[in-house]
């Protein structure tokens, strides 16, 4: 089967796989969400825009000490495993720093935890004062947290979106918090306590929940809200509902049992 066949780029899973093609099997991520069949969604991976900068470039050379992300169909038992305090300030905590701050830079993303390179510690990363469209040159460097706890949440929520570079070719919906005060470690080994609003606060509270073993597909109301980034037949892309996507999955797995 190729992806192509179907047009806009989401099919079931096929042997030998496809480069720049990723399985997301939320059968298994979040059973509580899903009636749906077990399928394997395939999302063709998206460039930044797509995923408004929380997407995903592949196939990317090392350089620097850019490090490989770990992704929900491979990795789920270690993403769902809360990450250790750091107890040390010594060589490799400078080393998970600047490897965190790498990889934020050259996928490019918003933000990055430790696990999602496969290190179970407490520490992620944050470009502050992320806006949306915003050009890869004006977004700042990385902040970096470490042993970081959420002291006060607002009551007020905000709704906006949630990716994951580890949950390529997806977003959701998700509510959180619209004011956080954390306390936190930073690179220089400092405690600072700080309040955080808006795009902030909503990725710290993604990044925070990494290092608690906790997805964004977790935070969900409904699977309504969940979202495959694919490609038309225009080749731009094109969000479909997750539960649509499902359906046409399943139709084409269909279609090539019968033919
Ligand atoms: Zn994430």
């Amino acid at each position: 089967m190729n992806v192509d066949r179907w047009g806009a780029g989401v099919g079931v899973r096929h042997a030998g796989g496809v480069r720049g093609i990723v399985a997301v099997l939320i059968k298994r991520t979040s059973p509580d969400l899903v009636r749906a069949k077990p399928l394997n969604v395939i999302a063709t991976f998206q460039t930044r825009t797509d995923l408004r900068q929380w997407g995903h470039v592949y196939g990317m050379g090392v350089v620097m000490a850019v490090r490989k992300i770990l992704n929900l169909s491979k990795y789920e038992k270690l993403l769902r495993t809360p990450s250790e305090p750091v107890k040390k300030n010594d060589r490799d905590l400078k080393k998970l720093i600047a490897d965190i701050k790498d990889t934020i830079e050259a996928n490019p993303a918003v933000g990055l935890a430790a696990v999602q390179i496969g290190v179970m510690k407490r520490v992620f990363g944050v470009r502050l004062g992320y806006y949306e469209d915003q050009p890869d040159e004006e977004m700042q460097p990385a902040t970096i947290f470490i042993n970081s706890e959420i002291l006060e949440k607002s009551i007020d929520t905000a709704r906006d979106f949630d990716a994951c570079l580890s949950i390529p070719g997806m977003f959701g919906y998700t509510n959180r918090h619209l004011v956080i005060k954390v306390r936190y470690t930073d690179e220089d080994g400092k405690v600072q306590e700080r309040e955080f609003t808006g795009w902030d606060a909503r990725a710290i509270q993604h990044e925070q929940d990494h290092v608690d073993g906790i997805l964004f597909l977790d935070r969900l109301d409904s699977l309504d809200d969940l979202y495959v980034v694919s490609r038309g037949a225009d080749g731009k892309p094109k969000n479909i509902p997750y539960k649509e996507a499902v359906k046409q999955a399943e139709t084409l797995a269909q279609t090539n049992k019968e033919s």
